[in-house]
């Protein structure tokens, strides 16, 4: 192979899942002298250094030993307009709604506040390695645009939309199905496809949509067969039967979003954790992706998330932060804490280092359909990578220099790794710009 002027080669530690470990064995790449050629932005090859080296010559080194590149992490749901939500416990879902997150929702309305928020939260994600997000945006047009320019300013790859409803929240929140119409058009033709932004239907959950404010949803859908979908879905016992209640005719939750066209390979639903097999039958079946999000589910009690079932019945499965139910950002953290409510769940699975790096990068990719350009150091991808390297004199450090091989390291990594050990956070190759400061 030739090596091209401009072609740069990444030496460290590396470690990747291009291949889904809950199907294949293995599925984790590593190299412990690991050498990553960018070119263009796009990884070039992957692979011990001395081979990758040895095939291109000429390409200048970056030396980063003594750390880790992964794949950028990949948060498929969390909302911008909540990082001042965080830490309010105590609470159950609709209880926080209400009093936590609705409040601080409704503030979105004061352009400047919700302008330095979507700046805090876009360097939040970039400070803890995610370089992809699919971020609930805000119930205001103006704050909604104002996330997609932060995110754009920093080079953040996010795919987000407008949050629409029309009851049950609070009055300043609810729009007309017709002015949610007219301003996800307006947010989708300026912000769909412009740079690394994307964009996606919001509606906020079943309760706080009426039917018309679904069919609107599903007109979106069908005039813009490239944007995709989020919303939530059976998280709570008191909202499942609420929602019930609330559209008799339907046979379980997903009914009412089926019955809108609103549940296919576009869509990614959060929580799921009170799921009927036959739901999970006809989200397999139709592609729909669950973003699983274990922080939160275990700070506002909802439940423990039936992994296993999902798994066996073909579901795709991602992992989100749920920043502000959530307590934080990191998706390392997340992914420990879904590995911890497996262990206690009475069907839990052991996951493995190989199944928490997977669900923190490739699986965020596939549940948002961009497998083909993010989530593993495939040759073509675009270069997206989060560079870590404990601090010095921090237990990390001392449990990764003894430590007996890079399944144990990348263990190690997703136990004690927090935004202090990440050294670079890049996408494209090139380093997320103001990525400090959160
Ligand atoms: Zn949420």
């Amino acid at each position: 192979m030739t090596a091209e002027p401009g072609d740069q080669l990444l030496r460290a530690a590396i470690c990747h899942t291009p291949r889904n470990p809950f199907e294949h064995d293995p599925a984790l790449e590593c190299f412990a002298d690991g050498g990553l050629l960018i070119r263009d932005g796009r990884v070039a090859d992957c692979g011990d250094y001395a081979d990758v080296r040895g095939r291109h010559p000429r390409a200048v080194v970056r030396d980063l030993r003594g750390g880790f590149l992964l794949p950028g992490f990949i948060d498929t749901h969390v909302h911008f307009p909540q990082i001042h939500a965080l830490g309010a416990l105590g609470r159950q879902l609709l209880d926080w709604l209400e009093f936590v997150a609705l409040p601080e929702e409704a503030r979105m309305e004061d352009m400047a506040y919700a302008c330095d928020t979507a700046r805090r939260f876009v360097r939040a994600l970039a400070a803890n390695g995610t370089t992809t997000a699919l971020v609930f945006g805000s119930h205001f047009r103006s704050a909604t645009g104002a996330l997609f320019r932060a995110a754009e300013r920093i080079g953040l790859r996010v795919v987000s939309g407008l949050v629409i409803s029309d009851r049950r929240l609070r009055p300043e929140l609810h729009r007309t199905p017709a002015e949610a119409y007219r301003d996800s058009v307006q947010l989708i033709r300026e912000y769909h496809g412009r740079g690394r932004t994307r964009y996606a239907v919001t509606p906020r959950f079943a309760l706080s949509t009426s039917e018309g404010m679904l069919d609107v949803c599903q007109t979106l859908m069908h005039e813009y067969p490239d944007i995709g979908l989020q919303t939530h879905i059976n998280e709570n016992a008191l909202e499942v039967r609420q929602v019930r209640a609330m559209f008799p005719w339907a046979q379980d939750y997903l009914a009412v979003y089926e019955k809108f066209g609103l549940a296919g390979r576009r869509c990614v639903m959060a929580h799921n954790v009170h799921a009927t097999d036959s739901e999970l039958e006809r989200m397999a079946a139709s592609g729909v992706a669950v973003a699983h999000c274990p922080w939160s589910n275990a700070v506002l009690g909802s439940g423990l998330f039936p992994l296993r079932k999902h798994l066996l019945a073909g579901v795709r499965v991602a992992l989100g932060t749920d920043v502000g139910a959530g307590t934080g950002f990191g998706m390392p953290k997340e992914a420990l804490e879904a590995y911890a409510m497996q262990r206690v769940a009475p069907e839990g699975m052991l996951l493995s280092p190989a199944h928490l790096l997977y669900l923190a990068t490739r699986a965020g990719a596939e549940a948002l359909n961009l497998e083909s350009e993010t989530g593993d150091f495939a040759p073509g991808k675009s270069a997206d990578f989060v560079y870590l390297r404990a601090p010095e004199g921090s237990p990390l450090e001392g449990v990764l220099r003894q430590a007996d091989g890079m399944e144990r390291s990348l263990a190690a990594l997703f136990t004690l790794a927090g935004p202090e050990s990440v050294v670079e956070t890049a996408i494209g190759g090139e380093p997320v710009r103001d990525a400090s400061g959160a």
